[in-house]
């Protein structure tokens, strides 16, 4: 990741809501430090026959309220402080909207857009083994994240079948419907994020029908983000991003269409009628609601001031460093956290790990149904919080997630 550390950024956050709320600080070391590292380097024969060593990691931060559970990414520059600072996020993501499972992350360091298919599969197998002694169906559960995908669940979850010599759907989840993943799943993070701002809208009296909206990420969050607020919430899709850049209309986009574009060219630049913008000018436009939903940090004390949405969604894990908060905070845009609002993915992750453990599957409306039912609950649980303690949605959503993993311990109690 760039820019500023995430795993002190993760820490920090920790120790100011702990000591806000008059945790014992032994508990506070508990909370803020990973259970469990595991770092790997592993050789992969490439297609032209030579041997390259890839690094690779899976942190386990907590196990106390049920198993690991959390994300695989593939990027040149993850270090194990990133993973350390995911793997704490899924934790408390994991107690605000009262999933039973703990926080972990994994990642190998590479470049995906330079392996060939058949490359990326040896590197996802031979990773798969090689982290296969501390993950499994009931201690730790993987699922996608920034470039992996279904097909790298698929591996996962046939690597691990075939070590152990039998059938294991239930070891990660997004996977393909066809061996046991669940309908619902790849929008799972971007209905999230669009329930979530449903209930902010209404919280802010902000109508929400036609509210202009800015995406920056055009991938599996941010698209499916930017097609469910423009054909299910109503609102007006002005501009949206990727690696290449941003494009803008202000007369709305149509998200579908632009997806189109993109899977023929590789990008959104260039979409027919629109204007070409920076990543950057995307984050500062006159929209009511920013969705960052491609890196972490990219909101900082240098840009918060120029941020004019009245609403940022976090589609994206750790968009927003703490001073940018403070600032948002103070000119009244409502932040609703990642660790509220994309947890849309985890909980049909969890619903997958469910139907696989029962072979027994649900069809798509009731995954809706529960997960509508979940988000509200939630925001509606860290709204109450934040206008109670006069606090932002953060500093609530963080009360309330250490709370309930605080109290899981206390109640296991310290083993020996
Ligand atoms: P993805 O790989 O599908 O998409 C990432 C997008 O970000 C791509 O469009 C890419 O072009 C864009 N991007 C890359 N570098 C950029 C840059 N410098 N500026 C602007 N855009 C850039 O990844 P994803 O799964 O959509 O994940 C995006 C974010 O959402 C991450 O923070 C991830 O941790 C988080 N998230 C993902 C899930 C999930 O289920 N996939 C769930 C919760 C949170």
């Amino acid at each position: 990741m760039s820019g500023p550390n995430p795993y002190k950024l993760a820490k920090q956050h920790v120790e100011r809501v702990g000591k806000m709320m008059g945790l014992d600080e032994g508990v506070i070391d508990v909370l803020k430090t990973p259970r469990r590292e595991l770092t790997v380097n592993f050789p992969v024969r490439m297609d032209d026959g030579s041997l390259r060593v890839f690094e690779g990691y899976r942190v386990q931060h907590s196990s106390v309220r049920g198993p690991c559970k959390g994300g695989i990414r593939y990027t040149p520059g993850i270090t194990l402080d990133d993973v350390r600072a995911l793997a704490m996020w899924m934790t408390w993501k994991c107690a605000v909207i009262g999933i039973p499972f703990g926080g972990a992350y994994g990642g190998v360091a590479c470049d995906v857009k330079k392996l060939s298919k058949s490359e990326l599969e040896r590197v996802t197998r031979r990773f798969a083994s090689e982290i296969s002694i501390i993950i499994g169906p009931h201690e730790d559960i993987p699922a996608p994240d920034v470039y992996t995908d279904s097909q790298t669940m698929a591996w996962f979850m046939d690597t691990y079948s075939m070590n152990v010599g039998h059938c294991v759907p239930g070891v990660v989840t997004g996977k393909p419907i066809q061996i046991g993943g669940s309908q619902g799943r790849e929008e799972a993070s971007s209905r999230s994020v669009m329930y979530v701002v449903q209930e902010a809208c209404k919280a802010k009296k902000l109508d929400i029908h036609g509210a202009t909206v800015a995406v920056q990420g055009f991938g599996t969050v941010g698209w499916h983000v930017a097609r469910l607020l423009q054909q299910e919430a109503g609102c007006t899709v002005v501009a949206v991003s990727d690696s290449s850049g941003g494009i803008y209309d202000s007369k709305g986009l149509f998200p579908a269409r632009v997806q189109e574009y993109k899977k023929n060219g590789g990008s959104v630049v260039g979409y027919p009628g629109s204007k070409q913008i920076s990543n950057g000018e995307l984050l500062e436009l006159g929209v009511d609601i920013l969705v960052p939903a491609a890196l972490e940090t990219v909101i900082t004390k240098d840009n918060a001031k120029r941020i004019k949405a009245k609403i940022v969604a976090e589609g994206a894990n750790g968009p927003t460093t703490p001073e940018a908060d403070e600032i948002l905070f103070k000119k009244g845009i409502l932040v609703i956290p990642d660790i509220l609002a994309n947890a849309g993915g985890v909980t049909v992750s969890y619903f997958e790990w469910v139907q696989d453990l029962q072979f027994f599957f649900w069809n798509v409306d009731e995954i809706r149904e529960r997960l509508r039912s979940i988000m509200v609950n939630a925001f509606g649980v860290v709204n109450a919080l934040a206008n109670a303690e006069k606090v932002d949605l953060r500093t609530a959503a963080y009360m309330l997630a250490l709370g309930e993993v605080a109290r899981a311990l206390e109640l296991r109690g310290i083993y020996p």
